[in-house]
């Protein structure tokens, strides 16, 4: 597969909302309310799943990228990754997880293709204090939906003092909770060839994955190294991600040692999302049937009243005598449900175009014409021997 370096985008946030827009299609993704940036950008956020089965147990699972709107692969890595999903390559992801997905968290930043957001602040040093309405809003999809797992997905800029491709977990202090944390992360770094990195207690705890991991979520943050390549990137977020989940959907025990926050979840305050997906378009083929099927009957019935209508016409037509020429006249066929009277546009178009050739037979068709005594008079005498 060929990816197009993210340098050739004219502006990636219009690229991506288009992606968005075409996986909005698929039977598996169900749109979450957007969010606003400060300039009006609609903050894309959707949930995906085989809505078929109950959605109501399954592992909830929040994917962000977009963070750093400078950091444009996470964003297309991930949107590739739902695509994948949408076209049946995780199937069995799908009848156990509910993936909700916020690709570009910064929208104005990714317009603009800088770090920071349209009011010049960091979004993912925000989340504690959530001055920004980007971290309000996904700070607000993480309350309703209690996720199991979080992900956010970046990409180094910049030289780093830590190892430039890597999974982060944050600090953990509870046993059983770090040890769960740290194993999923190993495993994600071996399939990904990312290095395992533990932020330390005085490390700034305002990034996303160290806020939600103090709140008693099970936290990650997947970064990439420095000019890596993109098919590199690629390759490592979707090994981390599709690992990190497999870690906590394989049991039910699992993601409550890792995510205790997780458990005050109620399916109740989002039930519309997690409704079964109504029945196959194989049963909504018969209605459409059923309403063609009637208005052939109906044709059928209305038929003869369409057919009397039609007499009245031809003998109007008959008795106002005119030339059979005028019969394959375009404009009459093409007015043929409309009766000829003496004020109807027929008999003008025919008074028009007859009376410089007939004028007395004109003269007693046409009841809007003013006859003088004089004309009656002699009109009667001509027409007396044809009763
Ligand atoms: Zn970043």
């Amino acid at each position: 597969m060929i990816f197009i370096s993210s340098t050739a985008f004219a502006n990636p946030y219009d690229d991506a909302m288009k992606e968005v827009r075409v996986l909005s299609d698929s039977s598996y993704v169900r749109l979450l309310p957007f969010g606003k940036s400060y300039q009006n950008r609609r903050t894309p956020a959707f949930a995906i799943s085989d809505f078929k089965s109950d959605c109501r147990e399954k592992t909830r699972v929040l994917i962000c990228a977009g963070q750093h709107g400078d950091e444009l692969d996470p964003t297309k890595s991930v949107l590739s990754f739902c695509k994948s999903l949408t076209i049946g390559k995780h199937n069995d992801l799908l009848q156990r997880c509910v993936i909700i997905v916020v690709p570009m968290v910064n929208p104005d930043g990714v317009a603009a293709v800088r770090r920071l957001n349209a009011v010049d602040a960091d979004t993912n040093r925000d989340w504690i204090d959530l001055t920004t309405g980007e971290t309000r809003f996904v700070n607000g999809i993480i309350n309703t939906w209690k996720p199991h797992l979080l992900i956010d997905v970046h990409q180094w800029n910049e030289a780093s003092l830590t190892p430039g491709n890597s999974i982060e977990i944050p600090s953990c202090t509870a046993g059983s909770h770090r040890e769960a944390m740290i194993a999923a992360a190993s495993r994600a770094g071996t399939n990904a060839s990312l290095h395992l990195v533990e932020c330390r207690s005085t490390s700034d705890r305002s990034l996303f994955h160290r806020r939600y991991g103090a709140l008693g979520y099970a936290a990650y943050l997947l970064e990439t190294e420095v000019g890596e390549n993109f098919n590199i990137r690629d390759r490592m977020y979707k090994a981390a991600i599709l690992s990190l989940i497999e870690s906590v959907a394989g049991s039910s025990g699992a993601r409550y040692v890792m995510s205790p926050a997780a458990m005050a979840f109620t399916p109740a305050s989002v039930s519309v999302y997690l409704e079964p997906a109504p029945a196959d378009k194989q049963t909504d083929f018969y209605g459409p049937a059923l309403l063609s099927i009637a208005c052939i009957i109906l044709a059928c019935l209305m038929r003869p009243f369409a057919r009397k209508e039609t007499t009245t016409w031809c003998r109007r037509f008959i008795m106002c005598d005119i030339d059979p020429e005028l019969r394959s006249d375009r404009f009459v066929h093409r007015h043929v449900g409309c009766p000829i009277t003496s004020r109807s546009w027929v008999n003008r178009r025919l008074r028009t175009k007859y009376a410089p050739i007939d004028e007395k037979k004109d003269k007693t068709e046409d009841q809007d014409q003013s006859l003088s005594a004089a004309n009656i008079k002699s009109l009667l005498r001509e027409t007396a021997g044809s009763f």
